[in-house]
């Protein structure tokens, strides 16, 4: 008897496997040191640890209240009128979220219908582009400008059309630590300006911020504010990525439609790691990341000068350093990220995995948010990789 299988539709016209998998994959494969997708690898703090245990042990193991423990919510309110000096109403305004991605799904969920098109600025986490089409819409990516990937407005301006319907935007960039300036965030207000465009601001590197630089929300931009979601993520401040908690801040009419999405896709998020969460950031006793990931980086590109690979533009946000290879090879850098792993036991991600169009620019990036002694033995190897 045959047996004829039924069609699987292409949600999205991303190809393979996402470059996280393939790359960790790899690492895995060849005993590497993996730099390749973001995540620290040292430990979180130990109180959050124990938080997490002490809720489920005391029977927070039901499930939470959909749009989130209002205790966890308070926290973060307060933690923004702290912190940026903003009001955030807990109950209208904030949403936990099984992290960031899901946000930046459902809040695109929310808002877009079949044929509306989003713009998306390049390279870009790769998430955005299969999100935008999962979700019938139309990607329209516009490239950043190398070397230091700021943003050519006249470009964003020229990517407008009747059809515009969302514009996303990640400050502190990922894969490239560019910040926004102020005058970023009047660009884009002059764009949307009278228009039916949202803005979904993707902000979970925020606290991720060196060399003084000041993050801007998009919360605190008068004219963005009312049509704007903004996207953050427990992982990267508290340094537990694999606890996949974040949420959403957006004003009480866009929170509607987001929570109207959320409660059919994940209803809620864990339970007990929301206490955990809630008592930690009332706790406030959190060794600030950015000045972790910024002693990082330091040492990360001091001893990297020291390698055949170059640095255009240090880093100024996230834990991400990206530098080219053009001392070293001409490969393509899928290639050459693979030829890295295998043969001198460095994983990295090829950037062009950030474009649509596999954009090549011969440019690998690390992420630096590991111990030192990892960051030092990948240095050790990487200063072995003969030059060209
Ligand atoms: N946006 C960007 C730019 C990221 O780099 C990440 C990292 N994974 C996310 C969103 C998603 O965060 P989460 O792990 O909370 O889904
Ligand atoms: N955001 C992380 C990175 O850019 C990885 C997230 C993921 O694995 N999907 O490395």
């Amino acid at each position: 008897m045959s047996h004829k299988m039924p069609g699987i539709p292409f949600r999205h016209s991303a190809t393979g496997t996402t470059i996280f998998t393939v790359m960790s994959g790899l690492a895995q494969q060849y005993n590497a040191i993996n730099l390749s997708q973001g995540f620290p690898d040292f430990p979180l703090d130990a109180g959050l640890s124990r938080m997490l245990f002490d809720a489920s042990a005391s029977g927070f193991n039901q499930y939470a209240p959909m749009p989130g423990l209002p205790m966890l919510r308070q926290a973060i309110a307060d933690d923004f009128a702290n912190r940026y000096k903003l009001t955030i109403d807990p109950d209208t305004e904030i949403t936990i979220t099984p992290g960031a991605t899901y946000g930046i799904y459902s809040a695109f969920t929310s808002i877009l219908q079949r044929g509306d098109e989003v713009i998306l600025l390049e390279p870009a986490y790769d998430s955005y582009i299969p999100n935008i089409e999962m979700n019938g819409a139309v990607a329209v990516p516009v490239s950043l400008v190398a070397p230091d990937f700021r943003v050519d407005w006249q470009k964003v301006k020229d990517a407008v059309t009747p059809r515009t319907r969302a514009v996303i935007i990640n400050t502190p960039q990922n894969p490239t630590g560019a910040v926004w300036s102020r005058s970023d965030w009047d660009e884009l207000a002059a764009i949307v300006r009278d228009t039916d465009i949202y803005v979904l601001s993707d902000e979970v590197y925020e606290q991720l911020i060196f060399d003084g630089h000041e993050h801007r929300t998009v919360m605190q931009h008068p004219e963005l504010r009312f049509r704007s979601f903004a996207l953050y993520s427990f992982g990267k401040v508290f340094n537990n990525t694999g606890w996949k908690i974040g949420y959403c801040i957006a004003p009480p009419q866009l929170t509607n439609a987001f929570r109207h999405v959320h409660q059919f896709m994940a209803f809620c998020v864990n339970t007990p790691a929301q206490y955990a969460l809630a008592g930690f950031l009332r706790a406030a006793t959190a060794e600030p990341v950015g000045r972790v990931m910024e002693s990082k980086r330091d040492l990360f590109l001091s001893k990297l000068a020291e390698t055949p690979f170059t640095v255009q533009v240090p880093t100024k946000g996230s834990y991400f350093q990206i530098a080219s290879y053009e001392r070293i090879s001409d490969l393509p850098d899928m290639e050459f990220a693979q030829w890295l792993t295998k043969e001198h036991g460095v994983a990295t991600i090829p950037v062009s995995a950030f474009y649509r169009n596999r954009q090549d620019d011969h440019l690998i990036r690390f992420c630096f948010a590991k111990k030192e002694e990892t960051l030092m033995a990948a240095i050790e190897r990487l200063r072995a990789v003969p030059v060209k």
